[in-house]
């Protein structure tokens, strides 16, 4: 049977072939520590619950305008103008299925067959594959260590053609956990201004910053003709731990959201209308909940981090934003494991699995094969296990 080649080409997520190892150690009856889970590990708060309770007890269980409700558009609006601002009419806010959901539209909505979007690596996974099936080509450019992994001019230059439709940034970024320096932001603006080139701006870890010295600023808010090339991605899911509600969002120019909605409304219609009064508490009502969040994750980053300093072989920035520490483990290359020479993090990641049952996320597949990802996302005493653990895997290297 000839299938799609466009389908055929797009790779399953490497995270999940983890996540289903180790279910199979835990099904064995193995205490499996988990690093690799990208969301909060928090419930959702109770206001938030109790809004979607209503919604079900109120009947509010119908299609909605595809591009979502008034006001949970218009809710939007206001936060982008008080926190972020920029200046949105509602019009311009499309409500999603998730913040995926929302990048997928944003590509979709912009790129013609032969078009080339520009990914700084690390990147998250899911941008080059959902490039790949909103028909266009990745092209990935490589940031530095050296320069805490923020985008420069000449990284981003390096991958421009007259093809370049659009860059997508992340900031915090998935999966280095470093914010973006406004100058970084302000060079990128230049540029694509410069080129005529759209950016996608994934700000979904927006809330979850720690450095003191460290604010999100949105790129689209630094003037007219870098707003009129902006898609701001964003959503409820980390900031709220509602990453299973599905509700995540896009402001743009008029005319992209226009398209995202048109196309919405023949592929999924609404996002669900009890998440989106779920979401409408979350962004309307008492942000305490966020600020108690923000602060368990600050004591996890601190302390994993200041674990995994002392550690011999390894090392890692200290990330200001998310829940991500990500640790280079090419120090580590040419040592021996049970007599097994370890030479890539892929490798270094199935054993920590297998031999410590820490599971982690190896990043070959966000663009830097010698790294691992570790999300703090989880209480500290699972991470104190699990950096013992690490320990212990270190130890016996020789
Ligand atoms: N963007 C980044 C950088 C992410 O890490 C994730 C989730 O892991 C998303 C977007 C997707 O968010 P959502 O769960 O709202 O689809």
């Amino acid at each position: 049977m000839n299938l799609s080649e466009k389908a055929l080409g797009i790779k399953p997520s490497s995270t999940l072939s983890i996540t289903e190892r180790a279910g199979v150690l835990r099904k064995e009856g193995k205490d499996v520590i988990s690093f690799s889970i990208g969301e909060p590990d928090f419930d959702t708060p109770e206001h938030i619950r109790k809004a979607a309770i209503e919604a079900i007890n109120e009947g509010f269980t119908r299609y909605t305008p595809a591009a979502g409700i008034l006001e949970l558009r218009k809710a939007v609006a206001k936060k982008l103008k008080e926190e972020n601002g920029l200046d949105y009419d509602y019009t311009q806010i499309v409500i999603s299925n998730g913040a995926k959901h929302s990048l997928i539209n944003s590509l979709m909505a912009i790129i013609n067959p032969g078009d080339e979007v520009i990914i700084p690596a690390p990147y998250w996974l899911s941008y080059s594959e959902m490039v790949r099936i909103a028909g266009g080509t990745p092209v990935i450019v490589y940031t530095r260590k050296e320069d805490d992994f923020a985008l420069t001019r000449k990284v981003l230059e390096s991958g421009y053609s007259d093809k370049t439709k659009a860059v997508i940034i992340t900031t915090p970024s998935n999966p280095t956990g470093m914010v973006m320096p406004e100058e970084a932001l302000r060079e990128i603006a230049d540029f694509a201004v410069e080129k005529d080139i759209i950016v996608i701006a994934d700000e979904i870890y927006e809330k979850l910053i720690y450095s003191k010295d460290k604010k999100h600023v949105s790129i689209a808010s630094f003037g007219k003709e870098i707003y009129d090339r902006t898609i701001t991605v964003n959503g409820v899911s980390k900031s709220y731990a509602m990453t299973g509600w599905r509700i995540g969002y896009t402001a743009s120019p008029l005319k992209i959201a226009k398209l995202m909605s048109s196309m919405q409304s023949h592929m999924t219609s609404n996002p669900n209308s009890i998440a989106q009064k779920a979401a409408l508490a979350a962004i309307e009502g008492p942000q305490d909940c966020v600020e108690q969040m923000r602060v368990q994750f600050e004591k996890r980053r601190d302390y994993i981090y200041d674990r995994v300093a002392k550690m011999p072989y390894v090392s890692a920035l200290k990330p200001e934003g998310a829940f991500y520490l990500f640790i280079d483990f090419s120090g580590t290359y040419g040592k021996s494991y049970k007599g097994e020479k370890l030479e890539s993090a892929a490798q270094i990641g199935a054993l920590l699995l297998d031999e410590q049952l820490i599971a982690v996320v190896p990043c070959a597949d966000f663009g830097m094969p010698d790294y691992i990802r570790f999300s703090y996302a989880t209480s500290i005493e699972n991470i104190t296990k699990g950096m013992d653990r690490l320990e212990r895997f270190l130890s016996e290297l020789n």
